[in-house]
């Protein structure tokens, strides 16, 4: 193969003649049928077959190649904005082709635009069965993927790697005639059942596909928790001293999450767990335990967080919570002075200091922590895999500290199922009692004025209001410049208020400034880029007003949403949208609007937008579905993920023959 082809190939991911049987066509065309040109519809697809009567390359508006075909009942246009020269051959005057594609109305009568070209003889037959339509990229066209696959189903073995019992258990066809299915549909094949994949032929590559994934992450699962650990015994005279002094109970759902990450702690290998909970469930608290285990053992452990907001908050939580207990925190920012830290550092370098909370400051080298037993990561999708590794690595005592990843975008079950099986889960299904239902509002740019009376309103109230100003992808400067004028414009249509205003560009130690007077009252109305996102923590704050709300994701809108319902006043979340409203902007108002469950937000989201964005903040290097979908087959994910763990302990063998099938040399890729 000429090493640009294969280069070409390389962009679609095949590496080899292994991947090319794997290579599943994305869908169909029926050219079984010739339509006469009088008869084929616009808006539809379909296959005609006559003359070129002329073809010509023109130049205005744009240099295109423009060829006129007639068959006994008709003529249309066809037309070509790129063309390669030979094209242009195959459509010389009298010859016969045959046009796949779909039929537009056009200004000189019906045309089709880049239809598929296929010269024929007359009365060549046609063929008998559909024809695929394969994923390809620049300069691969359909008929060379088609030749390679036909070429490599010839030569790779397709033998059966599914243990015989399991296959009619589940009642999958082999892996060859499986794929034979898809690659060259039978002539009676239904066609609609091929198009949807439900044909028991999709079923069985999709059901490979998942137990491969299911494979490789319990093995990357596995080989982590061969590792050794330190194991913290669960003295628990220090978390119940914690808990006793909390000016609340722990909720059900908080206990047991304290219980399994502290049965986890205890065990001499390492803990990889997610704790799972919705905005506002209190996940801090059960990570401050699980710290606490670590202190009372002598070992140290660290919290860290996306932002420096967020980190500073946990700081002083911490702090707050644990002063009593004699516990000293450090507090690592990149926003202390370098004395400060200094002395910090060298204590925490001698392990006197057991416990440091910070921002990715944590990682960065001067920061030595050579007891570390337990870092927990919070808002863990924020952060990438070298940097969870970096922290991981921190520790000089040859072993892997237990990892607690805690993350308030709750994942749709079937999700965590497949793209985070190589982690425990414990999930916080209960919020603390005594939470208001938070009342969610829609309202148009127009009724702006309304809503600042409802700031009036609220804050004369003794409460206190967060508005969050419009996100501008394109732009920074631009975003800045809004947040700007909409805090001038606010303060100068409140003048009765304290105004603050917070957003990315603020020095560290102003921001803390901002957000510390908000928290304690001074001010009055924050006003905010999505700098707030995550994690911000002011009960007395009961208005959430949130600008241009379209332009916001929906797991975004969930967490800034959050940020208010937290005391036991009544809350309102306002969304003042601009219209006109896209498709999926009126989609995500319409799911924020009724759906107030992290979970269930979730799930449309992956409806939605699909699992690529949801999983693509994890830079995993983990290989993504490609046929399998997560919403239709959930009842393969759960077969998919038993065979797995059997599998591995009874056929160890099977198990790399499959992955070696479907991931080539790609598993090295996996996260470790
Ligand atoms: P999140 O899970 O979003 O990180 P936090 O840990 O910030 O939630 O907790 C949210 C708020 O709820 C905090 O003010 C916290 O002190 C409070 N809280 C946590 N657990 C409980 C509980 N069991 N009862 C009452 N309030 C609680
Ligand atoms: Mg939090």
């Amino acid at each position: 193969m000429n090493p640009q082809l294969a280069g070409r190939l390389a962009k679609l991911d095949i590496h080899g003649m292994r991947d090319l049987v794997l290579h599943l066509p994305l869908r169909y065309e029926d050219e079984t049928r010739v339509t006469a040109i009088e008869v084929a519809r616009a808006g539809f697809p379909a296959q005609v077959e006559g003359e070129v009567l002329s073809c010509e390359v023109q130049l205005r508006p744009r240099r295109q190649l423009v060829a006129r075909i007639a068959d006994a009942s008709g003529s249309l246009v066809a037309r070509w904005l790129n063309f390669y020269p030979s094209q242009q051959k195959q459509l010389t005057v009298g010859s016969r082709v045959r046009l796949f594609g779909e039929v537009r109305g056009g200004f000189f009568g019906d045309e089709m635009v880049h239809p598929r070209v296929k010269p024929v003889a007359a009365g060549e037959g046609l063929p008998e069965a559909l024809t695929p339509v394969y994923p390809t990229t620049a300069g691969v066209g359909q008929a060379t993927l088609r030749k390679l696959i036909d070429r490599a189903l010839k030569t790779v073995p397709l033998d059966d790697l599914l243990p015989e019992p399991i296959r009619r258990q589940l009642d999958l066809p082999g892996f060859a005639e499986a794929i034979r299915s898809l690659h060259h549909p039978a002539p009676d094949a239904d066609a609609y059942s091929l198009e949807n994949r439900e044909t028991p032929g999709w079923r069985r590559i999709k059901f490979e596909e998942l137990l491969v994934q299911q494979l490789s992450l319990r093995r990357a699962y596995n080989a982590r928790r061969a590792r050794g650990a330190i194991a913290l015994a669960p003295r628990g005279r220090l978390p119940r001293a914690l808990v006793e002094a909390l000016p609340f109970a722990l909720t059900g759902a908080q206990a047991r999450a304290g219980a399994e990450i502290a049965a986890d702690l205890a065990c001499a290998h390492p803990m990889q767990r997610l704790l799972q909970g919705d905005v506002g469930s209190g996940k801090t608290i059960v990570a401050a335990l699980a710290m606490l285990q670590a202190a009372e053992n002598g070992w140290q452990s660290v919290l860290m967080a996306p932002t420096e907001i967020l980190a500073e908050q946990h700081y002083r939580k911490l702090a707050a919570w644990l002063a009593p207990l004699g516990l000293e925190v450090a507090w690592l920012s990149g926003s202390r002075k370098k004395r400060e830290r200094e002395a910090e550092l060298e204590r925490l370098k001698s392990g006197e200091l057991l416990l440091a909370v910070g921002t990715h400051a944590l990682i960065e080298d001067p920061v030595t922590l050579p007891r570390l037993a337990l870092a927990v990561v919070d808002e863990q999708h924020r952060f990438g895999v070298r940097q969870r590794l970096a922290l991981r690595d921190k520790g000089e005592h040859g072993q892997h500290p237990h990892m607690l990843m805690m993350s308030a975008t709750p994942i749709p079950r079937t999700l965590a199922m497949t793209h985070y099986a190589d982690l425990d889960v414990s999930v916080l299904d209960e919020l603390p009692p005594g939470r208001t239902p938070i009342l969610t509002k829609l309202v148009s740019e127009a009724r702006r004025k309304e809503v600042v009376e409802r700031v009036r309103a609220a804050c004369q109230g003794g409460r206190q209001a967060y508005w969050v100003c419009p996100l501008i992808e394109e732009s920074e400067a631009l975003q800045l410049k809004t947040a700007v004028e909409t805090y001038e414009a606010l303060a100068a249509a409140l003048p009765e208020l304290k105004v603050g205003l917070v957003h990315g560009r603020l020095k560290p130690a102003e921001k803390s400034a901002t957000m510390a007077a908000f928290s304690a009252g001074e001010l009055q109305v924050l006003v905010a880029t999505t700098v707030i996102e995550v994690g911000v923590d002011v009960p007395n704050a009961s208005l959430m007003v949130i600008e241009h709300a379209e332009r916001f994701g929906l797991a975004q809108l969930h967490q800034l949403r959050g940020r208010v319902g937290r005391g036991s006043a009544e809350s309102v979340c306002i969304l003042i949208y601009a219209q006109p409203l896209s498709e999926t902007g009126r989609a995500r108002l319409k799911v924020i609007y009724e759906h107030t469950d992290g979970f269930a937000i979730a799930r449309e989201d992956l409806r939605i937008r699909g699992p690529g964005e949801f999983v693509g903040a994890r830079q995993s290097g983990l290989p993504l579905l490609r046929y399998a979908d997560l919403e239709r087959d959930a009842e393969l994910i759960k077969a998919a993920r038993e065979l797995a763990e059997r599998l591995l302990t009874e056929a160890p063998v099977v198990a790399d023959r499959l992955m070696a099938r479907w991931l080539g040399g790609r598993e090295a890729l996996l996260r470790a």
